[in-house]
Formats: C-alpha cells, structure tokens, sequence
C-alpha cells in the first residue's frame, strides 16, 4: 500500500477508535442514569438530562477511569473521594435548580458536581481547600469548557465565599459537625443547602429551606462524606 493511502487508513481507524470509546462511555452514562439514578426514585427531567450530559469519566484518575460509571465513590486523591452518582443526583435534585441560580459548591474535589450542577444553574462558585486538587477540578472543568459558567477558588468553603455571597443554593460536599453560620448567612431568601451533618463516621444530609425569613429543616438520607475541613468544619 502506498504511504499516501496508508496514513489515511491510518487515520480513518482512530477516528472510528475515539468515536467508539465516546459513545460507549455514553451508553455507560445512559446506563448509570438508567440503573442507579432513575431507579432509585430520582424524577427531575432536568436532573436526569445534565446526569446523561456530564462525561463523569473526564473527572475520575486515570487509573480509576474504567470505574467512571461504578454505582460507588471513587478515590481522587489526597485521601479525597468523587460522590457515588446517586449521591450527586440527589443533592441537586434537592436544590430545586430551574437554572438561573448563582450556587455555591463547597468541596469542588475534581470537579464534577460542579459540572453537574452547571449543567442546572446559572453560575456556579466551586471551593476547594486542597490547592492541587482546584488545580485538578479546573482542568477538568476546562477540558469540557465549562469555566465559563463555574469559578473554582482555593480556600476553606466552611465560612462560605462572602465576596460573592448571597447564594440562591448551597451545596456541600463534605461533612460537617454542625450547620456553619456562615454558611447560612450567605443563604438567599429565599435559597436552599444541602449539607451532611454528623460525626466523622455517619451523617445525615439535610435540606435547609429558607423561604419568607423561615428557616426550615428535613432529612434526605443517610450518608456517609469525607470531613469539612477549616474553621467551621472538624479541625
Ligand atoms: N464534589 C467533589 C467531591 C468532594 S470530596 C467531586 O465532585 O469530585 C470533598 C472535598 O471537600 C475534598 O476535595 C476536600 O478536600 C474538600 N474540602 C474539605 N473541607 C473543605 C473546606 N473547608 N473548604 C473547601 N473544600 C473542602
């Protein structure tokens, strides 16, 4: 074969190699949506939409990537975990997002709820206290362009982001020993947060609902987060 005809062999075979591993990992998604999300009771077309749309295998280690799709945590890193996907479907279920909101996600690990909950509100703040793990959450959003919509920021997420604050939504992903001031007083009214409590073993995830200068409270599930860190989380 001439070397003309063999560099577009070539080249027609990993275009046909990328463009297969691409839609399998988008079957894999269907079928974690399918599987694990929809299963499990969660309803919002919205949420379910931005689920099949983040490609989740862009936030997960190399060597962890063929797990993207596990119905488990996975390790990122630094001691660090990525929520199991149900976890993060239901915690932006509870948030209600119609899409215009502006949301603070504290814990932004590699990035991925973040992604998801762009996927659902206006603008999201994403903390991150570990600096090599913002470092890895930017990428991450960057490879998939979402830095438009999401500002990753290094700092402790337990006193919230004051300069930016009030949030039409908070979303923590590490768990606290109790509900941070901070954390509520940056709350819009009306807004609402999800947020783990409880020891550093078990934690329930709660909902707080601000609505017309009450604050209200409910249990979603129990759960089972890696420690917030900082001046209102486990020192
Ligand atoms: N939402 C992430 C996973 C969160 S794991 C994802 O989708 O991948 C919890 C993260 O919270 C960890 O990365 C941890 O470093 C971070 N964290 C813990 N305490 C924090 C604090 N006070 N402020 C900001 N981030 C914190």
């Amino acid at each position: 074969m001439n070397p003309v005809a063999r560099h577009a062999r070539e080249r027609a075979c990993i275009i046909v190699y990328v463009f297969l591993m691409i839609s399998d990992w988008a079957s894999e998604r269907n079928r974690m949506v399918e599987r694990q999300i929809w299963a499990r009771g969660i309803r919002n077309e919205r949420v379910l939409a931005a689920m099949r749309e983040i490609p989740r295998e862009q936030f997960v280690p190399i060597e962890w990537r063929e797990h993207s799709y596990d119905d488990e945590p996975l390790p990122i890193g630094y001691g660090q975990t990525i929520s199991q996907p149900y976890m993060t479907a239901l915690m932006v279920q509870e948030l209600d997002l119609k899409g215009t909101e502006t949301v603070l996600d504290i814990g932004a690990g590699s990035g991925y709820h973040a992604a998801v909950l762009s996927a659902l509100a206006g603008k999201v703040v994403s903390i991150e206290i570990i600096p090599e793990l913002a470092r890895v959450a930017e990428e991450n959003l960057g490879r998939i362009g979402r830095l438009d919509s999401v500002l990753v920021v290094c700092g402790d997420g337990s006193s919230g982001c004051s300069p930016l604050a009030p949030y039409d939504a908070i979303s923590v992903a590490a768990a606290a020993p109790d509900i941070p001031a901070q954390l509520l007083d940056q709350l819009q009214d009306p807004g609402r947060m999800v947020i783990p409590v409880g020891s550093i073993d078990d934690q329930e995830l709660r909902v707080i609902t601000r609505k017309a200068g009450k604050v209200s409270t409910r249990v979603a599930t129990l759960c089972r987060f890696v420690p917030l860190r900082g001046d209102e989380g486990w020192r």
